[in-house]
């Protein structure tokens, strides 16, 4: 039987310990805060999306997207489903999201916890790591309110992200002091600032869009889904899956813009397809100013700011419109060019890109591969996912792996 700290009592480390005390082992878990899961009962608006029943790796960022098939694979995914049955958490799967059929994050942490109580697993609460070291093989954990030794170390302390839950960045200087590398550390899953100086006008708009990521002029990716349009900028699921590409893009200069479509039912690729259409509706539908030619098709809110931005009056009709105003018009509907200037900050951000490399651990089993005996999970190693359950899947995925494979 070893002894074992585990270095946070979030998401990945409350797995981690249970495995590693089914396994065994004499568990200890030490967080910083008063309770545990601060961030996992916040997730999914408070449901908790934990988990997507398509965990396909392209849902994943990482510098070593190879070596997380280890860690998500069919077989870690039936074992950790499995899991969450045994110790009693019923699932509600709505188009591959699974939630708590509750609808409350917290009754994940609460099932967590009954089987931690369950397993005797000690937690100390209140202590905050603030250094790790190793001596004659035993580890020397020092906290805000006194030492610990232990055998092996489980390090499961987050990101940066939502510093407020507990998850302050401490974990990366701990890794550093044991020689591991630490890929920029980014905010990810968040909301992105533009140059224009309009956005006030637009803010509180919801409407459903396309958005497409270039980089350097160069297409990389795209979202479908409703974008949420705010004082700084844009928000929303699919602005959140193209942002940790983003933020990585602008960290290292690149010029990031998101073209949007206000309106992509109509499936046109270009702002001339866009003008024959207007063209045939303003034949069909006579007699309207250009406002009420927008009727049920765009927010009025929307319509408005794009006129007052293209200096065209509401109560022009089509037809008096310049040839350079409607194609602007269209242009701006159909390909608006968000010229991003930054991501919101990390107190905004849902997850981290960047992290420990996943080439300084052994994948299969949490361990690092320049320390023996010392372990990571979850958010502190360089994997983030998508939106729909893929950070907290990572996160049971991975302590699962660190706990099962914990040996004397
Ligand atoms: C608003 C929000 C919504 C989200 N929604 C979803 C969602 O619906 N689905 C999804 O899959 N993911 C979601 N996520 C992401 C998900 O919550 C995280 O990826 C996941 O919690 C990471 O787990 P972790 O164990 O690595 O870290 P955390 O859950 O952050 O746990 C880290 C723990 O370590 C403790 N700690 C940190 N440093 C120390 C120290 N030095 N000493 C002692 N203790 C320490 C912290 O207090 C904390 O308890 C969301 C995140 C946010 C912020």
């Amino acid at each position: 039987m070893a002894k074992i700290c585990v270095i946070g009592g979030g998401a990945s480390g409350l797995v981690a310990a249970i495995f590693a005390k089914r396994n065994g082992h004499d568990v200890t878990i030490l967080e910083g805060n008063n309770e545990c899961g601060k961030k996992l009962q916040i997730t999914g608006n408070g449901r908790g999306n934990y988990f997507n029943s398509n965990m396909a790796l392209n849902y994943y960022n990482s510098q070593n997207i190879d070596l997380l098939e280890n860690i998500v694979n069919p077989e870690n995914i039936a074992k950790i489903n499995n899991f969450f049955k045994e110790i009693g958490l019923v699932a509600n799967i709505k188009d591959g999201y699974y939630y708590p059929n509750s609808n409350q994050a917290i009754s994940i942490k609460s099932v967590l916890l009954n089987e931690i109580k369950y397993l005797n697993i000690k937690i100390v609460y209140n202590h905050l790591v603030t250094n790790i070291k190793k001596d004659n093989n035993l580890f020397c954990i020092t906290t805000n309110q006194g030492d610990f030794i232990a055998d092996k170390v489980i390090i499961a302390t987050g990101s940066k992200s939502y510093p407020k839950t507990g998850s302050t960045g401490i974990g990366y200087d701990l890794a550093k002091n044991f020689n591991h590398t630490i890929i920029p550390v980014l905010p990810a899953l968040v909301q992105l600032k533009g140059q224009d100086s309009f956005y006030k006008e637009w803010s509180g708009i919801r409407t459903t869009v396309n958005l497409k990521l270039y980089e350097n002029n160069q297409y990389i990716k795209q979202e479908n889904g409703e974008i949420q349009l705010t004082d700084y900028g844009i928000s929303g699921i699919c602005v959140y899956n193209l942002s940790s590409l983003v933020a990585r893009g602008l960290y290292k200069n690149k010029r990031e813009v998101i073209h949007i479509n206000f309106l992509p039912f109509l499936n046109f690729d270009n702002a001339m397809e866009l003008l024959d259409w207007f063209e045939k509706r303003a034949t069909v539908i006579k007699n309207r100013t250009i406002s009420e030619l927008f009727d049920s098709l765009l927010n009025y809110k929307l319509v408005n700011v794009f006129l007052k931005v293209l200096k065209i009056a509401k109560n022009k009709h089509w037809f008096d419109l310049t040839k350079n105003e409607k194609l602007s018009l269209c242009k701006m509907l159909i390909d608006y060019e968000f010229i991003v200037t930054e991501t919101n900050s990390f107190d905004h951000a849902q997850v981290c890109s960047g992290g420990i490399p996943l080439s300084e651990i052994n994948t299969k089993t949490m361990e690092s591969l320049k320390v023996k005996n010392l372990y990571f999970t979850g958010e502190i190693l360089d994997v983030d996912g998508q939106c729909g359950g893929y950070n907290l899947g990572f996160a049971w995925l991975s302590g699962m792996l660190a706990g099962e494979n914990i040996n004397d």
